[in-house]
């Protein structure tokens, strides 16, 4: 028996394992995947975004509905906190001009692995294509190459992520062990699906910036791109939760100018000239805008310049959640203690993407996995200590 199971290495269960083994307990990570931390390093082919430098209060805003349960966690682990974590691991950090703060070498690998060594040096032992599958009593089980097997741990850490991007282990099929604690799952930070006219061919692919995205009461400056699939990019996936929820997408194409001074730089124009060559003229509108004021605004019953400041785009379809960035739903904060032990097992925490919150894009996921792993570790240690 060892003291402590941590089930899942992503970022949530190795911060849990790293303040176990540092409070001197012996520590087990189980993975069903071949390697630890296959989505953290997904992550970090987009630059690894490790969280935000903004104020706390600011910062903590991002979890909407779990803001409050998250408050004492954040305040406990923010993004002072793992920047310093990160550093501590040998990796510089830089702030970005969105306040978006990333490893120097912009890739998760060296912090990974100067992780993973500074956990075995501590004497945590990781065993890799073990598929938990549940309990045996107290005890959980898995599936693994040399077939079933049972493991005793005082205290239990489940890490197991949410429900997309499955081909790197997190697949929500531990949902099924969690009977009646799990909400839904459902996409956050996703694309959306678009059937584009022949016309828009050749702006697949298309960065488009300095537009002001808005749905429901999200706003969003970001770029995003029109890819063949439809529109994705952190622009979009900023706004993503109210459009999958209903709300349409509201693009202003120059948010930096009035609708008064669009009209008269248009009027300004002389002579006969097509409506694209006005647009590129008058306003120096790019390609990719002008086609997708094409695409989403011939329709329209409403004037040139007032399309321009508010292209509105009809209810879309989220892409497969699958493909999302990340998932709300999971394991629900009533089913769990303050210190985020389930209250049907005791010994038993739940940490990382597996719990019900949610964030925007930039930097709020990882900073929250952390948060919630390095939480759950220390309350899991001190239950070892007392009992
Ligand atoms: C393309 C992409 C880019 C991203 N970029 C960023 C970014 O820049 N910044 C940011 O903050 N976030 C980003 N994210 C999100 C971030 O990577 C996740 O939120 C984070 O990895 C979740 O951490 P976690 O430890 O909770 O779960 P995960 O990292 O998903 O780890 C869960 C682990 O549990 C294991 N597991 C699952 N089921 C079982 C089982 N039954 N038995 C044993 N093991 C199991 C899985 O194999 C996996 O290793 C990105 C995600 C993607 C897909």
């Amino acid at each position: 028996m060892s003291d402590a199971l941590v089930i899942g290495g992503g970022p949530a269960g190795l911060m849990a394992a790293d303040v176990l083994s540092a409070a001197g307990h012996s520590v087990v990570v189980a993975d069903a995947m071949p390697t630890m931390g296959r989505k953290f390093l997904m992550a970090g082919k987009s630059g690894l975004n490790l969280t935000k430098a903004e104020p706390l209060p600011v910062f903590k805003q991002a979890y909407g509905a779990a803001q409050e349960v998250l408050s004492p966690m954040i305040s406990a682990f923010g993004p002072n906190d793992v920047s310093a974590w990160a550093e501590a691991l040998g990796q510089t950090v830089f702030t970005g001009s969105t306040a978006r703060v990333f490893p120097t070498v912009m890739k998760a690998s060296p912090l990974l692995r100067a992780w993973l060594a500074h956990l075995s040096q501590h004497g945590v032992r990781f065993e890799t294509h073990w598929r938990w599958t549940g309990w045996d009593g107290d005890d959980a089980t898995f599936d693994t190459p040399d077939g079933p097997i049972t493991i005793a741990a005082k205290v239990t850490v489940l890490a197991l992520g949410g429900a997309s991007w499955s081909r790197l282990g997190s697949n929500g099929q531990w949902a099924g062990q969690l009977p009646d604690q799990v909400a839904p799952f459902k996409p956050v930070n996703m694309g959306f699906e678009v059937s584009w006219s022949d016309h828009m061919t050749a702006h697949l692919g298309a960065a488009v910036k300095g537009c002001k995205l808005t749905a429901g009461e999200r706003v969003s400056r970001g770029e995003f791109v029109v890819s063949s699939k439809g529109l994705e990019g952190g622009g979009i996936y900023s706004v993503s939760a109210a459009m999958r929820d209903g709300a349409p997408l509201v693009i202003d194409l120059l948010p930096d100018m009035s609708v008064e001074e669009i009209a008269t730089k248009l009027a300004a124009i002389k002579g006969k000239q097509s409506v694209s060559n006005k647009l590129r003229k008058a306003l120096k509108l790019d390609s990719v805008k002008r086609a997708l004021l094409n695409e989403f605004g011939r329709n329209s019953d409403l004037s040139l310049h007032e399309k321009i400041k508010g292209l509105t785009i009809p209810q879309l379809s989220p892409r497969p959640i699958d493909e999302a960035i990340s998932t709300a739903g999971g394991v629900r904060f009533d089913a769990l203690t303050d210190d985020l032990m389930l209250k049907s097992r005791e010994g038993v925490y739940c940490v990382g993407e597996m719990l019900d919150w949610a964030a925007p894009t930039g930097g709020y996921l990882i900073n929250g996995c952390l948060a919630t792993g390095r939480w759950a570790g220390l309350a899991a240690a001190h239950r070892l200590q007392t009992s």
